[in-house]
């Protein structure tokens, strides 16, 4: 298949705004795909090359992007820089340059799919001394032989910013369309092996019975189960029943880990690879993890090793994206392991198996160790005021709350269905992802500074803005999260300048607090949050994971139900 095929449906795709037309679209293109090019093209409509679970990366920003469009068509940097600070869209300046060449080569080769796939897949294998050199060429290639739009499409890719909008939502309904085969088997399929390429193939091949089959394997990570949140107690004893198991809610990071035999492998709750990250919680699960092959589900927390207190989640962040220098992290921020649940254990899922069964079995395999591995710590009970006793001390030992589950529940991978839910303290917040920002002046130049927010319209992956944000933010590294860390997050991510404001590749999550929500026509999801001001980084989470325009109106209609 030629790679401008693909360019032909992304160009559709962008052209419009409705989830509808867009699964009718993709349907339509990968009914009669073969299996490999099927593959390759669900990656690459979401503008992926690798599933979320690989650990490979191109590696590629935008300088280099710009560098290597200008090298291959003979453009000055400078010109190109100053089209990047224009225009902003690094794919849009490539297909305008390439248009207007003045040396017109007449584009004699012509692009196959499998060609452009492999060069990316090449892209992420380059590394070590000299890498940039090598990418550079590689990107220069594929650049020469692309047509103008097919060149949009490329370096869109490679710097992870495809944008036409097409979402889990939608590729679950067009796989469904296309094969014919029914969407909770679809859904299913994919939260257990988090990769709709591969989902796509079974459905082609096998259609619904080779959907419901599908399985946990173990170095897959699936989507974990996720929880709702309530006002209270009593709202939780109401939501999920009585008795409940409730636990203490620590403050770190989720992470799935997979034991088979000597092999342990490591995923966050966004289904990357981290185990290289933690060759400590690798060693620590082989020596103290009975069980030859296990799926099991935890929270890990940072420990300080000056006070024995576990550290906020902040804190532990930094290891999960440390790609050198590990040992000395290892030293400098220790972890506990608190395992809360077991999704599989030798070769058999458990997601069918009651939770307290599943806890029993947890509690077979894994014998607590201070400090080291600790079940999460939890009662059995139907009272509330034990139940907030419990929460009170929970949140004294500085974790963020309790959850509380139901005793009999399955585990449902990859959605908030409600057979658990998490309290804590009143204090409404959103989870938003930061879409621009501005260079600061005085004392703050150098910095960007009043970050734009925008919540999402999940159906269409569109981010719409409620508010800027600076309060909370602080001067200096050591007092918490300051300009210069936001600075050197957004930097990368930069894909419009105008002026003193830049436009962001929406990657940064943050949740805020705020005085309230008001009514807004100068934001475009037509509403704006009232002095937010930030309460933490939400490094966790995937953009099409934070809080929607939905919660928000429904918050707003709260707050006026309460006044
Ligand atoms: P939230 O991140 O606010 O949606 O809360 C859910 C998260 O709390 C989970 O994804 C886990 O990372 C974390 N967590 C901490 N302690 C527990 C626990 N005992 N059971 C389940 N999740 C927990």
């Amino acid at each position: 298949m030629q790679y401008s095929k693909l360019v032909e449906i992304y160009s559709k795709l962008e052209e419009t705004g409705s989830s509808l037309k867009k699964t009718e679209i993709l349907a339509d293109f990968i009914f009669g795909l073969e299996k490999e090019d099927l593959k390759k093209i669900i990656l690459l409509i979401q503008g992926k090359v690798f599933p979320d679970w690989d650990k490979r990366e191109l590696g590629i920003g935008v300088k280099l992007a710009l560098k290597a469009l200008s090298s291959s068509t003979g453009t000055s940097i400078k010109d190109i820089e100053k089209e990047w600070s224009k225009i902003g869209d690094v794919g849009e300046i490539a297909e305008k340059i390439i248009k207007n060449r003045k040396q017109k080569t007449l584009f004699s080769k012509t692009n196959s799919l499998l060609e452009v796939y492999s060069k990316l897949e090449k892209l992420a294998s380059t590394e070590g001394q000299g890498a940039v050199d090598r990418k550079m060429r590689i990107l220069k290639e594929l650049i020469s032989n692309s047509k103008p739009n097919e060149a949009k499409y490329i370096l869109r890719t490679c710097l992870s910013d495809l944008r036409v909008g097409v979402g889990a939502g939608v590729l679950r309904d067009a796989i469904s369309k296309a094969f014919d085969v029914e969407k909770k088997n679809v859904q299913h399929a994919y939260d257990l092996l988090s990769d709709f390429s591969e989902v796509a193939v079974i459905a082609k091949e096998k259609s619904n019975s080779g959907l419901e089959k599908v399985r946990l394997q173990l170095g897959k990570p699936i989507r974990v189960m996720l929880f709702q949140k309530v006002s209270g107690i009593p709202e939780a004893f109401e939501r999920v029943g009585k008795p409940a198991a409730i636990e203490y809610k620590y403050d770190g990071f989720r992470l799935q880990i997979h034991k088979n035999k000597d092999k342990v492998q490591l995923f966050t709750r966004r289904q990357e690879d981290v185990t290289n990250q933690f060759p400590d919680i690798v060693e620590r699960v082989k020596k103290t993890v009975n069980a030859e092959k296990c799926i099991i589900d935890s929270e890990v927390i940072g420990l300080d090793k000056k006070t024995g207190n576990w550290l906020p989640f902040q804190n532990i962040s930094q290891r999960i994206k440390r790609k050198y220098k590990i040992k000395e992290m290892v030293k400098k921020i220790p972890v506990i392991i608190a395992p809360f649940d077991l999704i599989s254990l030798e070769g058999n899922d458990l997601l069918e198996t009651e939770f307290s069964k599943r806890r029993k079995k947890l509690k077979k395999i894994i014998k607590s160790k201070k400090n080291k591995i600790e079940i999460a710590k939890q009662i059995i009970t139907s009272n509330e005021k034990q139940a907030k006793k419990f929460y009170k001390e929970s949140l004294e030992k500085g974790n963020e709350g309790v959850m509380v589950k139901n005793l009999e529940a399955k585990y449902k991978p990859g959605s908030r269905v409600g057979y658990g839910v998490k309290v804590k303290p009143e204090t409404e917040t959103l989870e938003v992802v930061i879409i621009g920002a501005e260079w600061g002046t005085g004392k703050r130049a150098g910095w960007l500074t009043s970050y734009t927010l925008a919540c999402v319209e999940p159906e269409k992956e569109e981010f719409l803005t409620i508010g800027k944000m600076s309060t909370g933010v602080k001067e200096k590294s050591e007092e918490g999260i300051s300009y210069a860390d936001f600075t050197k997050l957004l930097k990368p991510l930069i894909i419009k300048k105008s002026g003193k404001s830049v436009k962001v590749k929406p990657q940064v999550i943050v949740e805020v607090g705020y005085e309230e929500i008001q009514k807004s026509p100068s934001y475009k999801s037509g509403y704006a949050l009232r002095f937010p001001r930030l309460i933490k980084l939400r490094e966790d989470r995937k953009p099409e994971e934070i809080d929607t325009l939905d919660t928000v109106k429904n918050l707003y209609k709260k707050q006026r139900y309460r006044t």
